[in-house]
């Protein structure tokens, strides 16, 4: 087996199933990408039909990034000749009081020159008439929003690599990485690997990996869930109905019926704190019965059947940004971490971390997203 490699991927979830695509189109067989489970597995973050893709985000930073990412998917779909997002369109729902100030989404949308709408609760409700809501609701609507299929985004991810010339290694988990002659050695199982870039993609598990180079993220863990509610396609469904977040306290976020014969609801951050190891697969009830009563009082017409629930993991800097960064006095160590929202980002991370690790430099302002930045608690 092959064992000397240039740039070496541990983890292919979302975000390193990117890199190592976005890799081997630069370096084709130099690249390794090692994965602890089989591809597609379920015991991270990436792997559902759907994943939400905006460019309303609160911060202009992200706007920018979020462009990247379309554009980075757009790529994937070309070069794959697959047709890859679904566009819906993405409302956000702010209600009074408790909401989200939707002014920090819309001088974001300004500064970045992408068009928008607000509109008050009525109007959403003529155009979307799935929704009801309180009179105090108030809706900003932005087109460039859908569905990123998943699952088979990253197996076009993969199965792009390794045309391009990678190698991807399933059930290798990596338990150590040492510095040896100003190369890097990487244990998975009995075999070592060495390789001059290291790029760690491995979300619940990051610390895990970076432990043996002395790093460390400030990093929580939460066990999640989403539930898919019975509902008739052709009112729910992505033609008729946008992706959207309820931008209150609680905050929750839907997708149309995709994937399954119903919509996808879930609560952000509704989850108790767990690690990669202590997670079960269990359905928290009084999760669900949050996400039921929300379904009930505003999307009346798909609150009855459960088809089911299904866990996933959310991790987190206390601040919520990413991490996209080389690991502090570690050269040619690249992390990236997508705190909880950055599926939708994976195709520009993918990009981003191959630009990183093949020329030591990107066009993308990575500022926000440092390692050892100081983290302060969430904005939202
Ligand atoms: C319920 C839910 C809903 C979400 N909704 C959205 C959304 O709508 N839009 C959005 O943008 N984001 C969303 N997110 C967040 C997004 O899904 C994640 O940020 C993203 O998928 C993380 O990708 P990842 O590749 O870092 O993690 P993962 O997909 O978990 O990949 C990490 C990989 O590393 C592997 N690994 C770990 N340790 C090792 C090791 N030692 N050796 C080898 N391999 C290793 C793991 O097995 C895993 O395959 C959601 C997340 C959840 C849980």
């Amino acid at each position: 087996m092959r064992t000397d490699y240039e740039y070496i991927v541990v983890g292919l979830g979302g975000i390193g199933s990117a890199a190592a695509y976005r890799l081997a189109r630069r370096a084709g067989s130099d690249v390794l990408g090692l994965e602890q489970f089989e591809l597609g597995h379920d015991n991270g973050a990436s792997q559902d039909h759907s994943r939400i893709v905006r460019l309303s985000y609160h911060a202009p930073a992200y706007v920018r990034l979020a462009k990247g990412a379309f554009a980075a998917w757009r790529d994937l779909e070309e070069d794959s000749g697959r047709d890859l997002l679904v566009t819906t369109g993405g409302l956000d729902l702010s209600p009074a009081g408790t909401g989200e100030d939707l002014s920090i989404y819309t001088s974001s949308l300004e500064e970045e020159a992408v068009p928008f709408e607000l509109m008050d609760a009525y109007e959403v409700m003529r155009r979307w008439p799935q929704f009801r809501l309180s009179e105090d609701v108030t809706g900003l609507f932005q087109e460039d929003a859908g569905i990123a299929p998943a699952a088979l985004c990253n197996a076009t991810h993969a199965e792009l690599a390794r045309r391009h010339g990678a190698t991807l290694l399933e059930r290798k988990p990596v338990t150590s990485i040492a510095v040896s002659d100003g190369e890097l050695e990487v244990a998975a199982g009995d075999t070592r690997f060495r390789g001059r870039k290291l790029i760690v993609a491995a979300d619940a598990w990051t610390n895990e990996v970076l432990a043996p180079l002395g790093a460390r993220l400030p990093l929580r863990v939460t066990q999640e869930q989403v539930t898919y509610f019975r509902a008739p396609s052709d009112e729910f469904g992505p033609e008729r109905m946008p992706v959207w977040i309820w931008l209150g306290d609680p905050c929750f976020y839907g997708i149309p019926v995709f994937g399954e014969a119903g919509i996808k609801i879930g609560q952000d951050v509704g989850g108790a704190e767990v690690t990669a190891r202590s997670r079960t697969f269990d359905i928290d009830e009084a999760a669900l019965k949050r996400v039921a009563g929300f379904a009930s009082e505003h999307l009346p017409g798909a609150a009855g059947d459960i088809i089911r629930t299904k866990t996933c993991l959310y991790t987190m800097p206390p601040d919520r940004d990413f991490v996209l960064d080389q690991v502090p006095g570690r050269p040619g160590v690249y992390v990236a971490q997508g705190a909880a929202h950055g599926y939708k980002f994976a195709a520009v991370f993918g990009k981003i971390l191959a630009e990183l690790a093949v020329d030591g430099r990107t066009e993308h302002d990575l500022s926000p997203f440092g390692f050892d930045r100081k983290f302060e608690p969430a904005l939202f």
